[in-house]
């Protein structure tokens, strides 16, 4: 994601400020306009005081379109939930950001609804998940310690909140752009059949010894549990590949007339190759950069030419998707 201006003093801005630190003016993102504007303009929402959400509100709403999709939110009476709830807004905006930006509805033809429920499993487990357009998170994967034991426990090599949501909302798309567009024979040429079990599917994958799996067929380990899960998991990487891309653009960087194009909307680049001649080179300097400084890769993952096939089939459908809208 490219960095915002304040609207006063042009300060650069980054999407989860809520005020200026240039002029102390208070930051008011305004998804329609994709854009900080004048806090005068437009009302805030009802949740910037107590969690810091820095979008403006739905007209005749007291909340953002963002806080408006969440339906149950965890207990405030600790300051612990409060704040974790808070963080898992901040990545669920980026999310919503992201689905701005490729043109995509937030409601099927079906009428499945996008919707959010954030529980804490103080009082029982919470299963991270998606049903018919509801995405459950457990609150407990904001807190990093937490989320870190998890990904350890997990042998995964990435586990970011927004990484939760950009592959729970892949199932949602799955319907959009794959069901409801009748694209059921490529999806199963590409991913495999879906209509195999998926309960039976997930319970052979827990109860599978053997954690390896062939990075040149699938992203990740889970991608392997079933078409659906492939879909998912490939569905985030290209969130993750454009919205990278994105922030690539803002750059000092000095970049040759072709990628200087994909970069004015890599989110709309019709051009897959385009994409994925940008994202090597990035991905790899990225994860270079990370390890000069002591951490751990940013992106952890090979785009295998199987798996660059599935990418392929997400990128067109969503270019599909917005030449039938
Ligand atoms: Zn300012
Ligand atoms: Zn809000």
């Amino acid at each position: 994601m490219r960095e915002f201006n304040c609207p006063y003093c042009r300060t650069q801005l980054a999407f989860e400020q809520i005020e200026c630190v240039g002029c102390r003016m208070p930051a008011v993102f305004d998804p329609n306009r994709i854009a900080m504007v004048r806090s005068e303009e437009v009302e805030s929402c009802s949740n910037r005081q107590i969690i810091g959400c820095n979008w403006c509100r739905v007209s005749n709403r007291y909340y953002c379109e963002s806080c408006s999709l969440t339906r149950v939110i965890p207990s405030t009476a600790n300051s612990r939930n409060v704040w974790l709830w808070k963080r898992v807004e901040q990545a669920k905006r980026r999310l919503l950001y992201d689905l701005r930006r490729l043109r995509l509805p937030l409601c099927s033809k079906q009428g499945m609804q996008v919707s959010f429920e954030i529980l804490s499993d103080e009082h029982g487990p919470v299963l991270t998940g998606h049903r018919a357009g509801l995405i459950t998170l457990n609150l407990a994967e904001a807190d990093d310690v937490e989320r870190e034991s998890r990904r350890v426990s997990m042998r995964e090599t990435y586990r970011t909140l927004l990484g939760h949501f950009r592959h729970e909302i892949g199932y949602f798309y799955w319907y959009v752009l794959i069901d409801e567009a009748r694209l059921h024979a490529p999806f199963r040429l590409v991913f495999g059949d879906e209509t195999n079990s998926y309960d039976d599917a997930l319970a052979a994958y827990y109860a599978r010894q053997d954690r390896s799996h062939d990075p040149a067929s699938h992203i990740s380990l889970y991608a392997t549990s079933h078409p659906w899960e492939d879909w998912a998991e490939t569905f985030a990487h290209f969130l993750h590949i454009v919205a990278t891309l994105d922030s690539l653009a803002g750059l000092p960087l000095s970049l040759e007339t072709r990628a200087r194009e994909t970069l004015r909307d890599p989110y709309l680049e019709s051009d897959f190759d385009a994409l994925l001649d940008l994202w090597s080179p990035l991905a790899r300097s990225i994860n270079v950069l990370n390890r000069s400084l002591g951490l751990a890769e940013a992106y952890p993952f090979d785009i295998s030419p199987a798996v660059k096939g599935k990418l392929h089939l997400v990128h067109m459908a969503l270019v599909a998707f917005r030449n039938r809208a």
